[in-house]
């Protein structure tokens, strides 16, 4: 079997940067050995990359079947007119199957050329069927569920699980169901989907403040969301608590004993508290993993999460994602992680690859063949180019070479 060798001025391999290491892999990517201090004889027969290397990215929300949105929704308008707009265009005849169809492999093709190598990506639709059955990502789909009028709840879930069963059957990649977000959902439809047997979920939580204003006080910019679609108020409007407080035992009563422990990816935190970051790591913490996509909060809220806080209390449970290109211009975690050191720059290298790499695997459950450098994994190898003194620079590019 031909091995090939691979050097660089740094290995990343999950978890911390080697200066000169070297990485030996089969024909197939497979990890055969990880080198931390090559010697003469293995440096000289190794390929050298100026920059890192690093294992494949894993983006770990994401929306490809929204990927005909680009450049179709204005910028810095807050989540509520964005969704209001998102829906308007969503169901505009320009948009054919065709169309949709092109921008969806357009984007998984964009991905893994920018060395992602596995994806969560939300679901609505069966639109990125045909690409999901002949990729070389691998995906986790999560179907979507959304109701806020207390009698659609069951009739909601049981169209989630028709189209979740649909996936699972015509694709190898595994699909469970989930909430849209704590303010889209009603109580009745959160039980449903808490009882399945599912044991990863994702949500979006605090992407707004006005989300966590409305279940505080009922009041707040939310309104105008339910009056403009025309449906009755969420039923925990003014219950006191943050919504992220309202949402999270749902998932952890132990009112079961058949079921099976879950696991939960809270998606943006963009207005998430310190103190709820805290209660949350405290009271669920193997459980809960946090997912940011600056990107994206940049281009509806113009707000970044609250980084510092993520860190202290659960940096080993921070998780990248791109969003979707109706909130984004790339699908590139490369492009987040420029972002996030451009506007936290005391953020080591160091810490934005292990939430990029290793932290991303193991939310997605694939960190078995993903997510590091570790003998007999295929995570996939990712030359990232022009770091300067341990950062990224605005030129550097990732590509996948393995
Ligand atoms: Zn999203």
């Amino acid at each position: 079997m031909k091995s090939r060798v691979l050097t660089a001025d740094f290995i990343f391999d999950g978890w911390q940067l080697w200066p000169h290491a070297a990485i030996a892999i089969d024909e197939q990517g497979c990890i055969l050995q990880f080198i931390p201090q090559p010697d003469e004889r293995q440096l000289r027969k190794a390929d050298y990359f100026a920059g890192l290397l690093c294992p494949g990215f894993i983006n770990v929300h994401c929306h490809t079947e929204l990927s005909y949105l680009k450049d179709c929704i204005p910028r810095g308008t807050g989540l509520v007119n964005f969704i209001l707009k998102l829906m308007e265009t969503r169901h505009d005849p320009a948009f054919s199957p065709d169309i949709k169809l092109q921008a969806i492999t357009l984007a998984d093709q964009q991905m893994q050329q920018a060395g992602i190598v596995a994806v969560g990506d939300i679901v609505n639709t069966l639109d990125s069927l045909p690409v999901k059955q002949s990729t070389n990502l691998y995906y986790h789909h999560f179907v979507e569920c959304m109701g806020v009028p207390d009698d659609v709840a069951q009739q909601r879930f049981e169209q989630a699980q028709k189209l979740a069963a649909t996936w699972k059957a015509h694709t190898s990649f595994p699909a469970t169901i989930i909430p849209h977000a704590p303010y889209s959902v009603s109580d009745t439809l959160f039980r449903y989907i808490a009882l399945q047997d599912e044991s990863l979920i994702s949500i979006h939580n605090q992407e707004t403040a006005a989300e966590s204003e409305w279940f505080l006080t009922g009041q707040g910019s939310m309104r105008r969301l339910y009056d403009t679609l025309g449906i009755s108020f969420h039923q925990a409007a003014g219950c006191g608590n943050t919504s992220l407080r309202h949402v999270l035992p749902f998932f952890f009563e132990k009112n079961t004993s058949a079921h099976k422990p879950c696991q939960l990816i809270l998606v943006h935190n963009t207005f998430t508290p310190a103190t709820d970051i805290q209660w949350a790591t405290e009271q669920f913490q193997d459980s809960i993993y946090w997912c940011i996509c600056p990107k994206a909060n940049l281009y509806i809220e113009q707000q970044l999460p609250p980084l510092e806080a993520l860190m202290t209390f659960a940096d080993d449970r921070i998780v990248m994602g791109t969003d979707s290109l109706a909130s984004n211009d790339t699908l590139s975690i490369l492009e987040e992680m420029k972002c996030l050191q451009q506007h936290f720059p005391s953020i080591g290298l160091e810490n934005l690859l292990r939430w990029a790499t290793w932290n991303g695997a193991k939310a997605l459950h694939c960190e078995s063949w993903l997510g590091s450098f570790t003998p007999g994994k295929k995570p996939g190898v990712v030359h990232v180019s022009s770091i300067h003194q341990q950062r990224l620079s605005s030129e550097s590019r990732s590509q996948r070479i393995a």
